[in-house]
């Protein structure tokens, strides 16, 4: 193998919206071509490439022409979830590592992660040009190892809304009755993040592990995606129920949503949001609102039109802005907030098909 010699996330980067086409968050096989034609111009033409995707890229690809011969004569891999298979051969063929995710989850089995940072580039497209950067992996405390841990158990039993038992969960307001739970004193009255599930797949409460108590079934049920504006890398997600407002902020004295709880990785740009930050409500009527809370450093909307996000506008504190499903809020400048796009078949819902349309094509991130 050569010394520039590289396994690539074909998932990570087929998806990336800091590929051209920008901010298109829909996977381009195209993307794939940019990132192997910029890594072959700056390290030679004589440099190999390891491919290993998801299974579910295939399902939602632009053009899978190049993607089936490629799988067909042994030159691209897949798997249910790449990043083990991503990481064993970096690990096993000293290979460097094309991607934007820092496989939080996998510290613990992969420490040389840790120890050669150099090892893993990131992208970005500076005037229609595609660079390499480093990715800048940073060492993570073993409680953040674990709660991303729990968080990819959780994404991937989400990943199956046809179980009816999980199914059953999602439809299910919660609430951790532990009276030592930490957590709970801040979500008060109900959970307000999503649960966890226990081995026998019982709901569980994601801070202290206990058994939750259900509350009766939930309205209309959305998702919300958080992440860091300048990488787009994921911070966490939360449940938003319609007639349910959440203060969302940063810290242990709030109560609400906070951000900070599993955004070790991420804490420059979470120092930018406030303790009580922003009030969001989704409206019994399905309208999304959000209220800044007198927010230190502002909160901003970016609406999202046909070429994509418009510049940011500023949101008045104690004012109410309403949102489209495809609109964003941008916390300090540094945090987003959108829906997430995933159906929720909840029988609440079921009582109202007057539903706006969300974009399907997200339904398949995380
Ligand atoms: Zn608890």
């Amino acid at each position: 193998m050569g010394r520039w010699d590289a396994v690539i996330d074909v998932s990570n980067v087929c998806w990336s919206a800091h590929l051209p086409p920008l901010g298109r968050r829909a996977p381009r096989w195209h993307r794939l071509e940019l990132v192997m034609a910029a890594w072959r111009e700056r390290h030679g033409d004589g440099v190999r490439f390891d491919l290993v995707a998801d299974d579910s890229l295939v399902r939602s690809l632009d053009d899978v022409r190049e993607f089936r011969r490629l799988t067909g004569s042994g030159a691209l891999v897949t798997r249910p979830v790449a990043d083990s298979l991503i990481l064993e051969r970096a690990r096993d063929r000293g290979l460097h590592v094309i991607t934007r995710d820092h496989y939080v989850d996998h510290r613990t089995e992969h420490p040389w992660i840790e120890r050669t940072p150099s090892r893993f580039h990131c992208w970005s497209t500076e005037e229609g040009a595609v660079r390499f950067a480093p990715l800048g992996i940073r060492p993570c405390s073993r409680q953040t190892v674990s709660a991303a841990r729990e968080g990819k158990d959780l994404k991937q039993a989400r990943l199956d809304l046809r179980n009816p038992r999980h199914r059953r969960i999602l439809e299910t307001r919660w609430r951790c009755a532990d009276e030592e739970c930490v957590q709970a004193a801040h979500w008060q009255d109900q959970l307000l993040v999503w649960p966890s599930l226990n081995r026998a797949g019982d709901a569980m409460c994601p801070s202290c592990r206990s058994p939750l108590v259900g509350l009766g079934p939930r309205d209309p049920l959305f998702e919300v995606v958080v992440e860091e504006r300048t990488s787009g890398a994921e911070i966490t997600r939360f449940p938003l129920e319609a007639g349910q407002p959440v203060v969302v902020g940063r810290g242990a004295a709030l109560k609400g949503v906070d951000l900070a709880l599993d955004g070790a990785a991420h804490r420059d740009a979470l120092k930018k949001v406030s303790r009580r930050h922003l009030l969001l409500h989704m409206g019994a009527d399905r309208r999304l609102s959000a209220t800044d809370l007198g927010a230190t450093n502002g909160t901003d909307v970016e609406y999202r039109t046909e070429s994509g996000f418009q510049a940011p506008k500023a949101v008045r504190p104690g004012k109410d802005v309403f949102l489209g499903y495809k609109d964003r809020l941008v916390l300090g400048g540094a945090v987003t907030l959108r829906l997430s796009g995933r159906r929720f078949s909840t029988m609440a819902e079921s009582a109202h098909p007057s539903r706006p349309e969300i974009d399907g094509s997200e339904t398949l991130i995380g």
